[in-house]
């Protein structure tokens, strides 16, 4: 596409910078903020997301439209900063492997649209403007879920929000989209304009991904809707499918998830799991363990079909999750299947569920331990626990990166009680207990109260 002025950005080239997200994907979330991506670092709209960048826009709900959205004066800055081959701050989390080794700008660029790259050169002006539509959707129509993952919260756990409210632990200024009459106004928009345009693209026949996510993805009616549509006008076949999903149900209403998916030209089924047994179910409270196992392993025979990627175990490291790694790895060899592994993301000081919370010497070491452990028992679909626990030893912890860390350990963990004491936690399971089966970890913990 040329400019007025007759500039041709095709012969720009992409520097090591560029990701083709911003002119093929688009993302929405659960309280209507619309991202590059889900990893995506920029200021909120409204309503901050725990990712973002500091700072909304405005302290009113004012959604945008996709159309609106899509060649809106940011969007066409975050492309001609691309171009120009910045280094730009909305992307840290990829620039800077910030949540895992592998980056989401691959995935897109490299795995998913590589033959895009030149069209979205030629298809842009010096302005940033794009011909290009988006062709792949993460829309998180709400926050439905039941389950309460301590490492997540009320934006994409409506378990999470109800909890919340119950315990009188949300703040009408920070937490705007809790107040009933802007609750109604995203309801509104998610029926009124989310559902419709994620419609609009099943319908185009231009349709290339879909991820779905959540909330709970397999919780949302029009995900089965979609993806029933899709099977029986048979664009299936040329639509990837992803998914985040607690595996809590894998039918609805008489429909198999399993029996759709082999009709899709691609499936990656990212199945979270962050402990087995216990642990799992205190660290994703909701989760039945035995239940997740038995639909985990009736969707395995995906991979005989799309290959390792098709049904994995996605595991966010938590701080008492490190304490079940050993178990997790010895499933994923039984299995026969891959892990995908994240950190868990510690956007303050106050993130105890975090591991990086622990002190350096401990870290280290706990890591050498289940490096250890890996090497002598994992296979090459393990060893990114490995590579992971490697990088955890160089990353900053909490202490290197925070000046605050003590005051945000105080915080975190006090959090972490006062969740632990509505949820009914007693001495036979809780995050002491957990933690109880390293005494130097242990007495970590113990000691935090006293640190300030
Ligand atoms: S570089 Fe990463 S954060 Fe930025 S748009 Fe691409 S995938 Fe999203």
């Amino acid at each position: 596409m040329k400019s007025n002025n007759g500039k041709n950005m095709s012969e720009k080239k992409p520097s090591q910078y560029f990701c083709i997200a911003p002119w093929t994907h688009t993302y929405l979330s659960p309280q209507a903020e619309r991202r590059l991506c889900c990893a995506s670092r920029e200021k909120a709209n409204w309503q901050r997301q725990y990712i973002d960048a500091e700072g909304s826009t405005t302290e009113k709900f004012d959604p945008l439209s996709l159309k609106e959205h899509w060649n809106s004066e940011h969007m066409k800055s975050v492309r001609k900063r691309i171009l120009d081959g910045e280094n730009i701050p909305e992307c840290q989390v990829c620039n800077h492997n910030i949540l895992n080794l592998y980056t989401y700008r691959d995935y897109f660029t490299k795995t998913l649209f590589p033959q895009k790259v030149q069209q979205a050169l030629e298809s842009t002006d010096e302005t940033g403007f794009t011909t290009m539509e988006p062709i792949s959707f993460d829309y998180r129509i709400s926050n439905v879920c039941s389950f309460k993952c301590r490492m997540c919260g009320e934006l994409f756990s409506s378990a999470w929000e109800a909890e919340k409210r119950a315990m009188n632990q949300w703040d009408p200024e920070r937490d705007r989209w809790m107040l009933p009459e802007n609750k109604k106004l995203i309801e509104n928009f998610q029926v009124n304009v989310a559902e419709p345009e994620l419609w609009e693209a099943a319908k185009s026949g231009k349709l290339e991904e879909i991820y779905w996510v959540g909330g709970e993805p397999l919780a949302y009616q029009i995900h089965w809707d979609i993806m029933k549509y899709l099977v029986e006008t048979d664009q299936a076949s040329r639509v990837t499918v992803r998914y985040n999903t607690n595996l809590n149900r894998i039918s609805q209403k008489g429909v198999n998830l399993f029996e759709l998916l082999p009709k899709f030209k691609n499936v990656n089924m990212c199945c979270s799991i962050d402990a087995t047994g216990e642990i799992g179910e205190w660290v994703r409270s909701g989760l039945n363990w035995e239940n997740w196992l038995r639909n985990f392993k009736s969707g395995l025979f995906l991979t005989k079909l799309f290959g390792m990627d098709a049904m994995v175990m996605d595991v966010t490291l938590t701080l008492p999750g490190m304490f079940d790694v050993k178990n997790l790895i010895k499933l994923a060899v039984d299995l026969r299947v891959k892990t995908y592994v994240k950190i868990t993301f510690d956007f303050d000081s106050a993130i105890m569920m975090s591991p990086m919370a622990l002190p350096r010497k401990i870290l280290n070491r706990l890591c050498d331990e289940l490096i250890e452990f890996e090497k002598a028992n994992g296979n090459q679909y393990t060893r990114i626990y490995t590579e992971t626990f490697e990088s955890m030893k160089t990353r900053p912890n909490f202490e290197e990166k925070y000046p605050d860390w003590k005051e945000g350990q105080i915080e975190g963990k006090h959090r972490l009680q006062k969740i632990a004491k509505y949820r009914g936690d007693n001495e036979a399971f809780s995050m002491e207990k957990i933690l109880s089966q390293d005494a130097e970890v242990l007495n970590w913990w113990s000691s935090i109260n006293e640190k300030v």
